[in-house]
């Protein structure tokens, strides 16, 4: 068996944790993330445009990995 969960689906919804906290970057108020934050790391949280931006960042990198 391959599915463990009930969700019934090939999908499953989406999940948001409700809190407040604050980026770690622009400061900005988070009031849900789509993933349970880990409290040690919760001063160096980032709202989603920020993360977004630390996202395409790293994909931009330094040095392209494949060549
Ligand atoms: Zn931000």
């Amino acid at each position: 068996m391959a599915y463990n969960n009930d969700n019934g689906g090939g999908f499953e919804p989406r999940k948001m944790y409700q809190g407040n906290w604050k980026c770690a970057k622009c400061g900005a108020e988070i009031t849900e993330l789509p993933f349970e934050p880990d409290p040690e790391k919760s001063d160096r949280l980032m709202c989603r445009d920020c993360f977004r931006e630390k996202k395409q960042a790293f994909r931009r990198g330094p040095r392209p990995f494949r060549r």
